[in-house]
């Protein structure tokens, strides 16, 4: 793989290809152009869906251990590339080289744990009520497949999607966010030199707007997958109930994180901290909403004040950085009104609040971690999804007021509980309403787990068993080989 031109082309039919239109991409740390991409004019992304069908029907009825070792073949790609496909996300979404390590290492996961399906997609057999006839229920692959991903973690998420869809049997033709294309390219070159057949897995680039409507509205879509943020999520929704196509949605959070006052503060601290800070604040999982019980309130946010502070912002290259620059301008305005909101709305900024004293390079998206007090649970800051590097943290005095509070927000994926109380572990887990619980540690979600989201965080989920499912139809089959029919028919003339 080589980026010295830093010119990159899209997957189409098993070859890489350009368009007439390119567009380039900035790097978040500088504001200065780190590539260039195509923009995938409306007959290739026809062309590529086309292809995907071609593909199918071959590589929907290959032995899964065919596909299986197809999928080894680009996860051991991945990990031979693993350093230079974690400084493509570094240099196009700004995250520190430790983490995006972490998601390279991820990417290849994917690829090895959905290879081991291979001889693991199951059918059922069920008793009939007519001697002679079989019943059988088999898994068969949806077809093709539609896929989109936002730019927070733009290599991963690639392999979440491909992964289970290639075990599948699907085909898929998938399109990154516009701002992060270049990992989900880099992926591109990968599946060719992994010799995926052609047309298997396609990527296409370009804005939502454009390429992404065209995808999620075509004919010969057999499944969207959509990962992003809630608006974009009930647009594509919307769109594809004209054709009737499936949608999995992987959509935004607002988790709480409560902390109570028997835990262990000190790992609590350090929970808080990593999981709001982490990616500058843009996880979906992330701390969005800290409620500390009374008594420890005080000594948990001067702990975390203190800790904040001692973050070292700056170059994500290095591997001494733990705050990068947010992805764009776009997004570190976004997260500057939201503090700006509420301040006026009455929060205390306890920390940050901007852009740091000294920003560690002119042109990049920089934000100082942003500690607030005084905040009120229906303040906007605590029902909207900032995806930033900003903490309220409230205190509570019950705790059956407190998961109430948790519940009360249109977002549904993730909670965070610390404590040493069983009691409150069973009770935070029979009431807590989210898709995914945590208790006294921080994300990510584990490969075999399964990540959901209630309410507006979702429809569908990802990983594991039940992620895989989504990938998959079911095909009912009734053989009846008794010569004699199976249920009363019609009389016959003939
Ligand atoms: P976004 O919704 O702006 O964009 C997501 C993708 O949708 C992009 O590729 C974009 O080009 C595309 N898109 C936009 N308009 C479209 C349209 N009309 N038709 C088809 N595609 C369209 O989201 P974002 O800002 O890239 O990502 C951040 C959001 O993603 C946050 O809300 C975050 O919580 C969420 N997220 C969720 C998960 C999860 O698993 N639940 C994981 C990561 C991120």
């Amino acid at each position: 793989m080589t980026t010295q031109s830093n010119d990159w082309q899209m997957l189409i039919d098993g070859a890489l290809v350009g368009a007439k239109e390119n567009s380039e991409v900035l790097n978040p740390t500088t504001g200065e152009v780190y590539a260039r991409v195509p923009e995938a004019a409306p007959d290739q992304v026809d062309a590529a869906l086309a292809a995907a069908r071609r593909a199918q029907r071959d590589w929907g009825s290959a032995a899964p251990i065919e596909r299986a070792k197809v999928m080894k073949r680009i996860a051991s790609l991945v990990r031979e590339q693993a350093e230079e496909l974690a400084r493509i996300v570094v240099s196009e979404q700004g995250k520190p080289i430790l983490e995006a390590r972490g998601e390279a290492a991820g990417a290849a996961e994917f690829f090895d744990y959905f290879a081991e399906f291979a001889r693991r997609i199951q059918g059922e057999i069920l008793p009939s009520d007519h001697p002679g006839e079989q019943i059988w229920i088999q898994r068969v692959p949806v077809g093709v497949v539609a896929a989109i991903i936002p730019w927070n973690y733009p290599l991963a998420l690639v392999s979440r999607k491909v992964a289970p869809a290639m075990i599948a049997g699907d085909t898929i033709v998938l399109k990154p966010h516009e701002e992060t294309p270049v990992s989900a390219l880099a992926m591109a070159r990968i599946f060719e030199a992994a010799g995926v057949p052609k047309g298997v897995v396609n990527i296409v680039t370009g804005t939502g707007e454009t390429v992404g409507k065209q995808l999620c509205t075509s004919d010969g879509v057999d499944l969207i997958s959509m990962t992003g943020s809630v608006p974009t999520g009930k647009i594509i929704m919307r769109n594809a109930a004209d054709r009737m196509t499936p949608v999995s949605l992987e959509l935004g959070g607002k988790a709480p994180f409560i902390v109570m006052e028997d835990c262990d503060l000190d790992l609590a601290v350090r929970s808080a901290l990593t999981s709001r800070f982490m990616n500058c604040g843009q996880v979906c999982i992330c701390n969005e909403r800290t409620f500390v019980a009374r008594p420890v309130y005080d000594e948990f946010v001067e702990r975390f004040v203190a800790a904040s502070g001692k973050l070292r912002i700056g170059d994500p290259m290095l591997e001494t950085t733990d705050i990068g620059p947010k992805v764009s301008r776009e997004e570190l305005d976004k997260v500057a009104r939201y503090v700006e909101r509420a301040r006026s709305d009455g929060a205390r900024v306890l920390m940050g609040g901007g852009a740091p004293e000294t920003a560690p390079t002119p042109g990049g998206n920089w934000f100082a971690p942003t500690v607030l007090a005084d905040v009120l649970p229906d303040m906007e800051i605590m029902r909207n999804e900032v995806f930033g590097p900003v903490i309220p943290i409230l205190p509570f005095d019950d705790f059956d007021a407190v998961l109430e509070t948790a519940n009360n927000s249109r977002y549904g994926l993730s909670a965070y509980l610390f404590t040493n109380d069983l009691e409150k572990v069973m009770r935070a887990v029979a009431d807590l309403d989210f898709g995914e619980l945590y208790v006294n540690r921080v994300g990510p979600e584990s490969v075999q787990g399964y990540h959901v989201g209630y309410r507006d965080s979702g429809i569908g989920g990802e990983d594991g068993v039940h992620g895989l499912d989504a990938y998959l139809r079911k095909k009912t089959v009734y053989v009846n080989t008794s010569g004699r029919p199976a249920t009363a028919l019609m009389p016959y003339g003939g």
